[in-house]
Order: structure tokens, then sequence, then C-alpha cells
């Protein structure tokens, strides 16, 4: 039997936008090639938070979906700070992002409560930040998406950002910072899907959650050519 590993997916109904599904699907892939049994486990408002989670992962939305799942994300806030606190990896992208750092101040002034694993203020701002992004990061190298938001997000004491800005705007189109990284937690702007043209990051998720549950990470060289070709022509994409 091969090794399972449980993987959360934050509010799929919510928060998933421009392709961030496709961070779901590429775990679970590469899991299967590293020889691994995945098991999706979907958690939406209302919903029994499951046990034994290995990985979670969540997407953005906009800021009426944001609105939606406030209360939910509220309540089940202490389990999230559990997994994050013992190392369990996790990726929230964009709008649950957001919501990982301690508010997020939409353009008229209504304020969505965030869960405060990242130690960051959210502020919508007058402008939205759209389109290619490219960041480079000591840990992954480069890291390149797509980025859509009005929240310029503000890192404060205790949290590093993911990488910095090479083309884009990243957290705030000020001080070139994207992303943010606590513990095994990573937070980004990039949609696009990020994780299928970065697979360093998505492997990087499962090796984590493997060391974790197994005490060993047995890893299978995938053939990421077609990774590898997306990445060369992202780069060469116009802002
Ligand atoms: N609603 C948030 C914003 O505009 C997040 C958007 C997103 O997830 N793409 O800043």
């Amino acid at each position: 039997m091969k090794p399972k590993l449980n993987l959360l997916q934050l509010y799929p109904n919510d928060m998933n936008i421009y392709g961030d599904w496709g961070n779901v699907l590429t775990v679970i892939r590469r899991a299967q090639w590293h020889g691994y049994e995945p098991v999706l486990h979907e958690y939406n408002p209302g919903d029994t938070f499951p046990n034994d989670i290995d990985v979670v992962i969540g997407g953005g939305g906009q800021d009426t979906g944001q609105d939606r799942i406030q209360t939910d994300l509220l309540s089940i806030a202490p389990r999230l700070h559990e997994l994050a606190n013992d190392g369990t990896p996790m990726l929230v992208i964009c709008g649950l992002y957001q919501l990982f750092g301690n508010f997020f101040k939409t353009k008229d002034g209504h304020e969505i409560k965030g869960i405060g694993i990242f130690n960051m203020e959210t502020h919508g701002g007058p402008e939205r930040m759209i389109g290619n992004i490219v960041t480079e990061s000591l840990e992954f190298g480069q890291i390149i998406g797509y980025e859509n938001h009005s929240g310029q997000t503000f890192l404060a004491n205790g949290v590093s950002p993911l990488g910095k800005v090479v083309k884009g705007a990243g957290n705030n189109g000020q001080d070139e910072f994207e992303g943010a990284r606590v513990h095994n937690v990573i937070g980004s702007y990039l949609h696009g899907s990020l994780l299928p043209k970065n697979p360093a990051l998505a492997d990087w998720l499962i090796e984590k959650a493997a060391t974790k549950k197994f005490g060993e990470f047995t890893s299978t060289v995938i053939d990421d050519r077609f990774a590898t070709e997306a990445r060369r022509v992202a780069l060469t994409r116009p802002r």
C-alpha cells in the first residue's frame, strides 16, 4: 500500500479563482508520481474540519467571497494555528493569503478579519495590481505567476517575504516584497495557477508533508520539460 497524504483544500466554493484549483491538482499528481496516495478533503463553511491533515491549500477570491468565509475561517483559526505551529506545510494564495494575515481593510473601509498566522495587514488600494509577475526567492529560485488584487499587503515583525519582485507589483507595489513565509506556511499573490509552473514549490509542500508524517521523503525524478517550457514562455510575456 502506498503511503497516504491527506490534502485539505480550504473553501473551494468561494476561494478559487484564476486557476487556483490547479495547485491542488498539481500536488495530487506530483504526490502520485513520487509514490504517495494523496487523499483530497474539501472544506467549505460549516463542514467538519477533518483530522490528520498533511497539507493545506487555499486560493484567492473576490472581496465578497472573503466576506462570506470570514466567520467560518475565524472559527477554524485555532486548528489552523495548531497545524501551522506543528510544521504542517500550507500554501495560501491572494484572498486567503490576505486573510491569513491580521486583516484586510477593503477600499470602502470595511474590515475583514484575518487569523493572524502572518503578522501583516492588507489595505485596499486605489488601483488593482494586475499582470504577469516574476519574483526571485532564495529557496525556490524564480517564481512565476499572475497577480490581480487591490489589496496592498505590508509584512510586520516575524514574517519573511517569499521573494523579491523582479517584474510586477507583489505585496504592495512599493517595497518589492512578494508573499510571506512563517514556519512551513507560504502565502503568495501568485495565481496562474502557481504550482504547475513552479514545481519546486509543489515538491517542497509534498516533501515537508511526507517528512513530517513518515520521517522521510522518497522522491522520484520527474520529467518537467513541459513545466520548464511553460516557465520559459511565461518569462517572455509582457507585464
Ligand atoms: N479581493 C482581494 C483583492 O482584490 C483578493 C483578490 C484575489 O484573490 N485575486 O485584493
